[in-house]
Order: structure tokens, then C-alpha cells, then sequence
């Protein structure tokens, strides 16, 4: 909302010489004017339009200026600033306005000049506002996501599994996870160092989310070499499938691992589970793929291992 930009103004007076003058003024500077003449009208108004500005009068009959104030703050949570308008100039009803959850007070009758500075001074504040909000959003998208990989950290994974979870359920589907793990990860730290660490890190989400197709699957960073792959509406097979793939991928890609015992390249362990092996939760499910990880490094590394109960 720039100061430049029409704001739709919302002017609350029981009378309607009053309501007529502040609504001329509002057209005559560019923004469009709503009138209401009550409490009833202004609520029916704001929750039709998106009013960016109130000038309330504080005398009316039954539900005053300071009685809807409160009224529109216990509403809505998103902040409409509010000018009160009044023949009285008392410090004690300036006050009581600002209590009420007002931002600014004009006297009647009200001054052009002075209408039009107060409206130019509320955009700049509501347009703050806005980039604020945008701000705590494109926060709260960061603080979903790894770093160095650009997938979703743990704190996120939580949330998605959580949610394929009960979509699952609701659907009676089958959800497979895919624990994946960097074979020999310390010892390619240990001689290439940590840049390069990071480096191989990030070629080898790169290589995972090159083979996730479909948009409802989803890849996170587990730990520092551990990816977490929800493949939700796959069976078993499905998931056997994709491990198979992310092996001939990395084979493909050949990330250099001179420090390996058994391939040239950095390869995976893989372990596998799937709603359909009983786990009763989310974590459940997860420490069974962690388990079945376990096996398959145990097994000899760069393969995957579907798990089993014992
Ligand atoms: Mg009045």
C-alpha cells in the first residue's frame, strides 16, 4: 500500500451532514470513500470490503464510537488504524479514545488540510504493516528450510509427516518413507574437508530431488548427511523402486569419493518402511526406517533394506 495508492476509507458518523463532508473530502484526495451510519452499517462494511482506514465518530445512539472500536478490535486481528472524530476536545476523551484502541483524534469540524496529512500519515503506517507481514511469512518459510540443501529441515518434516499421516489414514492409502544415508560421509569430511563437504552435500540433494516426480512427494534433511523421502500413496514396491533409482543415479552422477571402500563415488544405504508394517505413529514409522538403514550399512552399505519386525 504505497501513499500513492487509492485506500478505500470508511467514514462512521450518525449524521449525515458529517458523513457527507469527510466523504467529499476523501474522493476530492483520491481514496474512495464508504459510509456508514451506525454500528451495524460499519460492521456490514467492513466485512465486505477491505477498509484501510476508519474516521469514527464518537457520539452515537446506542453503540458509540468507542464501544465499536472495541468491538472492531476483538473482530478482527489484522490492524485497521482508526481516527476518531469529535466536537469534543477534552484531554479525557482523547484518552478514552486511545484506551478504546484508537490511533489518532481529529476535532470537528475537520480541517481538509489536516484530514488529508492524518490520512497520508496512517497509509504509511498500515503499508509498514503490510511489509511486515511479509516479512513474518517469508520468515516462517526460511525457518522451514535446510540451508545448504534448500529442502525442508527436521522442524518441517515433523509437520509435513504429521500431515501425510492423517491424509493417509483418512484415504487408507500407504505411505512409504526412504531413510537415506551417505556411505562413508566422515571420511570424505575428514580428507576433502568441510567445504567440500557441504559441497557434495548439496550435489547429492540435488541428485534425490532430480528424481522426486510427483509434487506430493517430499524430501528432507534429516541430519547432517541423513535425507528423510516421504513417498505418500506408495507401496512398498514403490519405495523399493525409488532406492533402486537414487543408486543407478548416483552411480550416474559419480560424485568423486576417493575414500570409500566400495565404489569410487559417493554411494547411499537406504532404508525402507511403510505404513502397511504396523508402526502405530509418525516416529514409530520413522525409527523403522531408521532401523532398516542400520541393517543395510550393516549388510555392506549402497544398498536399501525394507524393514522387518523381529
Ligand atoms: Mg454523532
Amino acid at each position: 500500500m504505497g501513499s500513492k495508492q487509492q485506500l478505500n476509507i470508511l467514514v462512521v458518523d450518525d449524521d449525515q451532514f458529517m458523513r457527507d463532508v469527510v466523504a467529499t473530502m476523501i474522493s476530492d484526495n483520491g481514496h474512495l470513500p464508504l459510509v456508514a451510519d451506525g454500528y451495524q452499517q460499519a460492521l456490514a462494511a467492513l466485512s465486505k470490503n477491505k477498509i484501510d482506514l476508519i474516521l469514527m465518530d464518537i457520539e452515537m445512539p446506542e453503540v458509540n464510537g468507542f464501544a465499536l472500536t472495541s468491538m472492531i478490535r476483538e473482530i478482527y486481528n489484522h490492524w485497521i488504524p482508526i481516527i476518531f472524530l469529535s466536537s469534543n476536545d477534552s484531554e479525557e476523551y482523547l484518552s478514552k479514545g486511545i484506551d478504546a484502541g484508537g490511533d489518532d483524534y481529529l476535532t470537528k469540524p475537520v480541517k481538509e488540510v489536516i484530514l488529508k496529512a492524518k490520512i497520508r500519515a496512517m497509509a504509511r503506517i498500515a503499508s509498514m504493516q503490510d511489509e511486515l507481514e511479509l516479512l513474518n511469512r517469508k520468515l516462517s518459510i526460511l525457518s522451514n528450510i535446510d540451508p545448504l540443501t534448500g529442502v525442508m529441515n527436521k522442524r518441517a518434516l515433523h509437520n509435513c509427516l504429521n500431515e501425510q499421516w492423517s491424509i493417509n489414514r483418512r484415504q487408507k492409502s500407504e505411505l512409504s518413507i526412504l531413510m537415506v544415508d551417505i556411505d562413508f560421509f566422515k571420511l570424505y569430511n575428514d580428507n576433502y574437508g568441510h567445504q567440500k563437504g557441504d559441497r557434495c552435500l548439496v550435489r547429492f540433494t540435488k541428485v534425490l530431488v532430480s528424481l522426486l516426480n510427483r509434487e506430493t512427494d517430499y524430501i528432507a534433511r534429516y541430519g547432517g548427511e541423513e535425507f528423510l523421502i516421504l513417498l505418500p500413496f506408495t507401496p512398498l514396491e514403490g519405495a523399493r523402486f525409488k532406492a533402486k533409482e537414487i543408486m543407478n543415479a548416483l552411480e550416474k552422477f559419480a560424485i568423486k569419493h576417493g575414500h570409500s571402500s566400495i565404489a569410487p563415488y559417493v554411494t547411499a544405504s537406504i532404508g525402507i518402511s511403510s505404513t502397511k508394517l504396523n508402526a502405530k505413529n509418525t516416529d514409530e514409522l520413522v525409527n523403522q526406517a531408521d532401523i532398516a538403514l542400520y541393517k543395510a550399512k550393516e549388510s555392506g552399505r549402497k544398498q536399501s533394506y525394507i524393514f522387518k519386525s523381529a
